[in-house]
């Protein structure tokens, strides 16, 4: 058995960025920048009111002070304010500020009369400094600042600072074509009864939505026979169209196992013992994409997954997940990985390997995050499997008890 930073390692080292591209920003949701984003802009880009209220100089308040009413500004309104000593302008957050002002006082802080002859009056209730509520040109973003380094993962917050600064298009790695396919003559697709020996292919939805929750675009390659020549004529048709390839199944020790054959003959493959436990084998490989269509050059990494179904998420998560998002252009690979306290014990044997439960976590009385059994923790027990939200990671030993600190990956947000 070779550890799991050894196994995580040769597949990361063989997996490369996508290429460059500029996408529509309503594209680009989780993809990486490819360039640095530069502002051009002042932004805010003029001095505009925080708050409601009402707009003065700073000069003329303290508690008590009555100024004059001249303007009211809202937000979007260009009109030329001033504001003179002794005056105020009724102000929106977001307004421009009136010239002559530099400061504003919030409407929960005034009082209004009305006064004849003069008019509105505003009583202000305490003094305030220049600047106060006032959000000055620039306080954000100015010209020539980075404001998103290579590598940012697009996020909903990203998307609003492009618009801000008037994008309508970016650099980033190409969204990834994953194929996923299902290997194991067991296997059927639908509803209708089963035949004798046979189960539903769940690996196959299950892989395509976890590689469309990491972003990538998916190609379903099928349910693939344990043959050899169907094997490899799926994996030569996955090469063909996609930049990586998940399957599950036919990687263990098995008469029929021939996943890892075929992949050694047609590709660069390394078939691994990874020491954890469930998802211990792991065939990792790369086909050279060339071979089949000259105009597609570059090796595509094939993901042998295992077949059990729980044993195939979470060789997901520790090997394709990080190596999708490697193949996305992502800095950060990994979910995290934090602190957590055992509600029970979470118990198992001394093999050597480290182990994965699935666990459940809720906020611990005293802070951060404690876990429980999510259920049977067999690789087939995909129930327990689907009401987990982490990953106990026990090292070999005997386990946790209760109270004891385990580490935990985080598979939900
Ligand atoms: P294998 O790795 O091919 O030996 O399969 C290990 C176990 O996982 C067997 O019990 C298979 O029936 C099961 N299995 C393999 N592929 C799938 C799949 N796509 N969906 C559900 N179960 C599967
Ligand atoms: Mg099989």
């Amino acid at each position: 058995m070779i550890p799991l930073e050894e196994a995580r390692r040769f597949v990361l080292d063989r997996v490369e960025p996508t290429e460059v591209v500029e996408v529509r920003i309503d594209q680009s949701q989780g993809l990486a920048l490819a360039e640095v984003v530069r502002s051009d802009e002042l932004v805010p880009p003029f001095a505009n009111s925080a708050m409601d209220g009402f707009a003065v100089r700073a000069a003329d308040t303290s508690p008590g002070a009555r100024l004059k009413v001249v303007a009211t500004v809202a937000a979007g309104s260009g009109a030329e304010v001033t504001i003179a000593t002794g005056e105020a302008a009724r102000i929106m957050t977001g307004a421009l500020m009136p010239d002559g002002a530099d400061s504003v006082v919030m409407v929960e802080d005034t009082t209004v009369s009305v006064e004849p002859p003069s008019g509105e009056v505003v009583t202000i209730g305490h003094g305030v400094d220049a600047g106060h509520h006032v959000r000055p040109a620039g306080d954000d973003m100015r010209p020539g600042d980075e404001v998103l380094p290579a590598g940012t993962e697009v996020t909903p917050a990203v998307i609003g600072v492009l618009h801000t600064l008037g994008r309508r298009v970016v650099m980033v790695h190409r969204r990834p074509v994953v194929g996923v396919m299902s290997t194991g003559d067991e296997l059927v697709e639908g509803g209708g009864p089963l035949g004798r020996g046979q189960i539903r292919d769940s690996n196959r939805p299950t892989l395509s939505a976890l590689a469309a929750a990491a972003g990538c675009e998916v190609v379903d390659l099928g349910v693939v026979r344990d043959d050899p020549d169907a094997i490899r004529d799926a994996l030569h048709a996955g090469v063909a169209r996609c930049d990586a390839i998940l399957s599950s199944g036919g990687v263990s020790m098995g008469d029929f196992d021939h996943v890892k054959a075929v992949l050694d003959e047609i590709g660069d493959m390394r078939w691994m013992q990874v020491a954890i436990r469930p998802a211990k084998p792991l065939a990792f490989g790369t086909i050279d994409s060339a071979r089949d269509d000259p105009t597609r050059a570059g090796r595509v990494p094939v993901f042998g997954l295992p077949g059990n179904p729980v044993s195939s998420i979470v060789s997901f998560e520790l090997f394709a997940r990080p190596g999708l998002r490697r193949l996305m252009g992502h800095r950060s690979l990994d979910r995290p990985r934090v602190g957590a306290r055992a509600a029970e014990p979470l118990s198992r044997r001394s093999d050597g390997k480290v182990h994965f439960a699935r666990v459940v976590t809720a906020p611990h009385p005293d802070g951060g995050l404690e876990v429980r059994s999510a259920g049977s923790q067999g690789s087939h027990h995909t129930a327990a499997m689907a009401t987990a939200d982490a990953l106990a990671v026990l090292p070999d030993g005997d386990g946790v008890s209760v109270g004891d600190a385990v580490e935990i990956i985080l598979l939900a947000p």
